[in-house]
């Protein structure tokens, strides 16, 4: 009937993120997963073509087909971060030629680069938005953003800037809240301006399916580096997390997220951040490698004077994670400390093998 045989994954993985979520990102570009894990195979463009047509183009079914018959020819496994559900569910299976009928349950939306930090590894200046893209955004608020969260079970706010220093995202995220009561909330946010006032102002403090802090460090010496933020922002973000961390354990908040981007000059403090995030309670505890993006500020130029478009040799120096990095091997120690076999913590796959092959050498 379905076409497809559910025996055919009782023994493989199955990614289901083609069939429940969407990521959209500051261009309006809409993508299934991380921009980078689906080759930039985008499904189409929020202010050329209404979502519910985007959720079912042509590239989107296309998709949908290459996960059903299992070959995952638009996907890089090497470094996507792969959900895998064993079991898909039947109506799922039932997508005949990559067609899709429910909405997403979860959207994920990045609608600027505004922040309040610039760090390295990201641009070289603190980006705003121009008035003029401000405005517009503001403008097609109910024409384009919120039909979009139309029986959708989650949205997810930010990835490229910060969501509660982008003054668009903060009037989306509260005329979200206040249109769609069932609607619950994640934000990946560097956390400085995560306040009990500013979650209650926005009408998302109970609301909250899952929070993820970008931490990077383990001291405000290293942190200050990274972000090139302030010691009073420094402050802010220690209190945020201890509050966050209390709503996780009053049960307010199901889930916590803590994650590290490793780079040559903060790797030194990684067994002291699992520490951290261990003490603070966090569900996960993810690390990754430095990756330039430079290039995902194509198409925005109005917004982001302040990019960093970092050359070849900057990018180099940064990335620890890969040989011929002079502390490459050093690296691998660290990663070999059994704090890292913590089941909360999630080593992307550059990380892990990098892990995996120190082990290896150790004879662990
Ligand atoms: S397998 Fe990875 S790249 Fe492919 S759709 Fe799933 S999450 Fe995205
Ligand atoms: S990495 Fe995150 S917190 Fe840092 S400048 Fe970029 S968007 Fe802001």
């Amino acid at each position: 009937m379905f076409g497809f045989g559910k025996k055919k994954y009782d023994n493989d993985p199955f990614c289901s993120y083609p069939f429940e979520n969407v990521e959209i990102r500051p261009t309006g570009e809409v993508y299934f997963c991380c921009q980078g894990w689906i080759r930039e195979n985008s499904i189409g463009n929020i202010y050329k073509t209404p979502f519910h047509e985007i959720w079912n183009s042509d590239t989107a079914r296309a998709i949908r087909r290459s996960i059903l018959n299992g070959d995952y020819k638009f996907c890089d496994r090497k470094i996507c971060g792969f959900c895998p559900a064993r079991h898909p569910e039947v109506h799922i299976l039932g997508a005949v030629d990559g067609h899709y009928a429910l909405p997403p349950k979860t959207v994920f939306f990045a609608p600027s680069y505004e922040c309040n930090l610039s760090c390295v590894v990201c641009r070289k200046d603190r980006i705003f938005t121009s008035d003029a893209r401000l405005n517009k955004l503001k403008s097609q608020i109910d024409s384009v953003f919120l039909p979009i969260f139309s029986g959708v079970e989650s949205v997810g706010f930010s990835g490229s800037g910060d969501p509660f220093a982008d003054r668009f995202c903060r009037e989306l995220v509260g005329r979200t809240a206040a249109s769609y009561p069932n609607i619950r909330f994640f934000f990946h946010t560097n956390g400085v301006l995560a306040s009990p006032e500013m979650l209650q102002s926005l009408g998302v403090l109970n609301r909250m399916n899952n929070i993820q802090v970008s931490l990077h460090s383990a001291t405000s010496e290293t942190w200050k580096k990274f972000t090139r933020g302030s010691d009073d922002q420094y402050s802010a973000l220690m209190d945020n997390l201890k509050f966050i961390s209390d709503l996780r354990r009053d049960g307010r908040l199901p889930y916590f997220v803590l994650s590290f981007v490793v780079a040559s000059f903060n790797y030194h403090e990684l067994i002291d951040f699992v520490r951290l995030a261990q003490s603070l309670g966090a569900d996960k505890i993810s690390v990754w490698g430095y990756r330039n993006g430079g290039s995902v500020y194509d198409g925005v130029a109005d917004e982001v004077e302040g990019a960093n478009i970092q050359t070849d040799a900057e990018a180099s120096a940064f990335s620890v994670h890969t040989p011929p990095h002079a502390e490459y091997g050093k690296l691998g120690e660290i990663l070999r400390h059994p704090v890292f076999s913590d089941p909360k913590i999630e080593l992307y796959p550059e990380i892990k093998k990098i892990r995996d092959e120190a082990l290896q050498e150790a004879g662990v």
